[in-house]
């Protein structure tokens, strides 16, 4: 290793939505910015389906990764606890793991990179004298809300979902009380007291925030974390847009898979992809409404599929592509037979980084997920923005209201079944209308916007440039 370049260390937390971004951070410091990279990363088991993912996300000549084993944590934990609770008192736990790694290292890093909800290992920087920064893989918007919680929390009373008035960040747009990210859903619950703390942390402990966005996505909430002077008074700390940061298309010379070859004979942006991420998993009844109104908007789909949930939208959460994968009897009869001539039904997970840069692909109807809102503007690809958890509903208001690439059903999935009927005019007018042609269009511009802010002088480089001359300038060696 050689000892002149700088070195960081970033912790991700378990779970390959956490840990991919984390990857994503680690190969662009070391690939186009020559550093070097160690990835501290907080594992459960992994299935099989991830460890795929991983291997061919994990350049090895360029980064190192320290598995920390998780501890058993589970006289700590109740088992209704959510999930942002469970991740909080895993990533305490786990400090210790962390700071062993670090103490072992010969060529000890220079920065320490947290993840969302590893914050509170920022001051384990301060014994090795690192610097300190906190990643969070999601949107300005999420970073805005997230930081200026504990104000909202002092200023308003009773729930936010009960608000009559939208929330208001300074300078940012307002924030409909029902897309607050899930931790601000009940603040009796004691995941809302960790994500207060956790925006605190942010601000505070950190000496930066770097987010996985662009300033051409989110012009506004960019603009207010870095210059408006209420929120500046919150988030003292520079805040830095890197991203967007996502899986490529792999070149593979290896023989095509049967879900591309079933793209490459439909027509032009013909196809509705239909995907909820890693773990979002609809009602029984929802999948039912969702079938009918594909069949009856007679638009070509592409559906990835797994069976329905029980009480909750997020059944699989910290593992992907697990449970069976038998014939999807929770479809309505003969829904498969109808249509086979313009739909593919695919069980569990899919290529979506490939399938969403074919050409054939003309929309998605998507849980919006960071990474799947992401890599579907990367790819030219409209939405249809139908969120089911964490912070979901706020990445639907960046698609639908802020940049206008996408479409929205009028209810929220998660508290109310969307009915067929507005599922076919929702795909209707997305594949079909002169307004989604516009959204086509724009979100192409978009996308091509992505690329010129990542590459040489573009303003997501320039920022991860600035972040690594502060690096640089401000490290002090024992
Ligand atoms: N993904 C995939 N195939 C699937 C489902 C998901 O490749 O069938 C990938 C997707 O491309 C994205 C990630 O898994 O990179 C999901 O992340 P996102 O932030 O969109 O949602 P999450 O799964 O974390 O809710």
């Amino acid at each position: 290793m050689d000892q002149e370049k700088l070195h960081v260390a970033i912790i991700s937390s378990p779970g390959m939505g956490h840990l991919i971004p984390v990857l994503l951070l680690g190969n662009r410091l070391a690939t186009h910015h020559h550093l070097h990279a160690t990835i501290l990363a907080v594992t459960t088991q992994t299935s099989y389906v991830e460890s795929q993912l991983l291997a061919s996300l994990m350049d090895s000549r360029h980064i190192n990764i320290i598995k920390i084993p998780l501890v058993d944590i589970s006289n700590l934990l109740h088992p209704n606890d959510a999930v942002v609770t469970q991740l909080a008192v895993m990533m305490r736990e786990a400090r210790h793991g962390i700071r062993s790694a670090i103490s072992a290292m010969t060529h000890r890093p220079d920065v320490l990179i947290a993840d969302v909800f590893s914050s509170e290992s920022l001051p384990i920087a301060d014994e090795f004298h690192m610097r300190k920064y906190v990643y969070v893989p999601c949107s300005a918007r999420f970073v805005s809300v997230t930081t200026y919680c504990h104000v909202l929390d002092e200023e308003i009373k009773g729930q936010y979902v009960d608000q009559r008035e939208p929330l208001m960040i300074p300078g940012c747009d307002p924030v409909r009380c029902e897309d607050v990210p899930d931790p601000m859903l009940d603040r009796n619950n004691q995941q809302y007291k960790e994500y207060v703390r956790m925006g605190i942390d942010f601000a505070t402990l950190s000496d930066g925030i770097l987010m996985n966005t662009w300033t051409d996505l989110e012009p506004k909430s960019s603009d207010a974390l870095k210059f408006n002077k209420i929120l500046r008074s919150v988030v003292k700390v520079p805040v830095y847009n890197i991203g967007p940061l996502t899986r490529e298309v792999e070149e593979s010379s290896s023989k095509k898979s049967e879900v591309i070859e079933w793209l490459d004979r439909q027509p032009l942006e013909s196809v509705l992809f239909v995907s909820f991420g890693s773990g979002g998993t609809p009602s029984a009844d929802q999948i039912t409404e969702l079938a009918w109104g594909l069949e009856l908007s007679q638009q070509r789909f592409l559906w990835v599929i797994r069976p329905p949930a029980g009480s909750s939208n997020d059944g699989a959460f910290f593992t992907a592509g697990t449970g069976t994968d038998g014939p999807p009897e929770y479809l309505p009869e003969g829904f498969l037979t109808r249509t086979q001539r313009v739909g593919l039904v695919l069980p569990l997970w899919a290529p979506q980084v490939e399938i969403l840069n074919h050409r054939s692909v003309g929309g998605f109807l998507s849980h919006c997920g960071f990474n799947s809102v992401l890599e579907s503007i990367k790819g030219g690809v409209p939405m249809i923005a139908w969120p089911l958890y964490a912070e979901q509903r706020l990445n639907a208001s960046i698609v639908a209201e802020e940049q206008k690439v996408g479409v929205r059903p009028a209810v929220l999935p998660t508290k109310k079944v969307v009915g067929r009927e507005e599922i076919e005019q929702m795909a209707r007018r997305l594949m079909e209308s002169e307004e989604g042609k516009r959204m086509r269009e724009k979100v192409k511009a978009l996308g091509e916007s992505a690329k010129e802010a990542l590459g040489i002088e573009g303003s997501s480089y320039n920022s991860m440039c600035e972040f690594i001359k502060c690096c640089e300038k401000k490290m002090t060696r024992p």
